[in-house]
């Protein structure tokens, strides 16, 4: 049966990388692959057409696609709007409605790129972490929630952190399955000597463990001691799994460990069955926008995540993703990897590779 990606380009460079990201889509299909592609507004470019950032049609569209490739969001033109005009909020409300709790965030340093010279930035040589990050709970979403004006006349903001059993559970059984294909180890970290969810999250990841993966290593970390651990001796990690605020610093911190934010791609999954969500890690750089020299590779990373993750194609995802090391390889460079090609021209030489 054919199956569906749905393209949500989005604002500053998504469009550009995203189109590169199709280019390849298209040639899996030229060499069989039953796809359909979609393509629908979303972020920025909707609040201005649509006057919200994610229209009920496109979440519709969204929930009914196999897999949704996103590109970026947001841009200086929307900071500072009320909540429910900035892009921001239609990528929360995508991700909540999509129900996509797991966010897999790998944090790779390619051996082309492990040249100091080449990238002058720090990065760590043969790191390979993958973060499984709780993406539809926690501190972004506990009620209650908002700026409030106490008697006195001062103003109060609140955030609530809270989880509850299930919500820890599914999320650790992604990082666990995902584990026993990789080391057998998982990294939980969290912040169980001040924080009550915390403690929730601790007890919930050892239970299950215990029940249903006795063959996995489990660690426990506290999130400060983790952000040291990073620093220090990352290539101590393979998986880590961390709630939503905690994960979204650390999966940060480590991928300025790889030197290059353009290479990075991610994917938010749900339940079995359930369409994935996958994007690039970068945002809209607004600096860089229109001109046409995005790297395009972590966009052409996360078509190769939807692949494997949402579109049953593990063999066809691994050949994306040896097209773009060999074009590495070749010595392929945009301007982030010191480099002169254009988005455009670093597609051509990945599409290259990919024959
Ligand atoms: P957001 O808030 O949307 O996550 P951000 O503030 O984290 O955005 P980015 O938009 O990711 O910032 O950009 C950070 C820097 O990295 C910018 O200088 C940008 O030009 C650069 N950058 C991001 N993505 C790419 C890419 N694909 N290719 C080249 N440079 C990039
Ligand atoms: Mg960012």
């Amino acid at each position: 049966m054919t199956q569906t990606l749905l393209l949500l380009p989005g604002d500053g460079i998504g469009p550009e990388v995203t189109a590169v990201a199709r280019r390849v889509a298209g040639r899996l299909i030229s060499q069989g692959l039953d796809l359909s592609i979609t393509e629908a507004r979303f972020g920025g470019v909707a609040i201005d057409a649509d006057g919200v950032p994610l229209t009920d049609e496109t979440l519709a569209a969204a929930k009914a696609a196999d897999a949704v490739r996103m590109g970026a969001v947001g841009g200086p033109q929307w900071a500072g709007q009320p909540y429910d005009k900035r892009p921001e909020a239609g990528l929360l409300a995508l991700r909540s409605g999509m129900n996509v709790y797991a966010n897999l965030r790998p944090a790779i340093c390619f051996a082309a790129l492990a040249d100091a010279s080449t990238l002058k930035r720090i990065h760590v040589e043969g790191l390979d972490i993958l973060f499984v990050r709780e993406l539809t709970g926690g501190v972004y979403f506990g009620e209650p929630r908002g700026i409030e004006t106490l008697a006195n006349g001062e103003k109060r903001g609140v955030n609530t952190h809270v989880y509850t059993t299930s919500e820890i559970e599914r999320v650790a059984r992604t990082a666990f399955e995902l584990a026993r294909g990789r080391k057998g180890e998982v990294v939980s970290a969290e912040k169980s000597n001040v924080m009550e969810a915390g403690l929730l999250w601790r007890q919930v990841v050892e239970a299950l463990r215990d029940a249903e993966y006795p063959d996995i290593t489990l660690t426990h970390m506290l999130a400060d001691n983790m952000a040291m651990q990073l620093v220090k001796n990352p290539k101590q990690f393979d998986v880590i799994l961390t709630d939503n605020l905690f994960g979204d610093m650390l999966s940060d911190e480590a991928a300025m460990l790889t030197g290059s934010l353009g290479m990075l791609p991610s994917a938010a999954i749900g339940a079995a069955g359930m369409p994935g969500l996958y994007e690039p890690i970068h945002g809209s750089a607004p600096d860089i926008a229109g001109r046409g020299v995005a790297n395009p590779c972590a966009s052409i990373l996360s078509l190769a995540m939807a692949l494997r993750h949402s579109l049953g194609e593990p063999e066809l995802a691994a050949r994306v993703e040896a097209a773009v090391e060999a074009a590495l390889n070749a010595g392929a460079r945009t301007a982030d990897l010191g480099g002169n090609l254009t988005t455009a021209q670093m597609g051509d030489a990945i599409l290259a590779q990919l024959t």
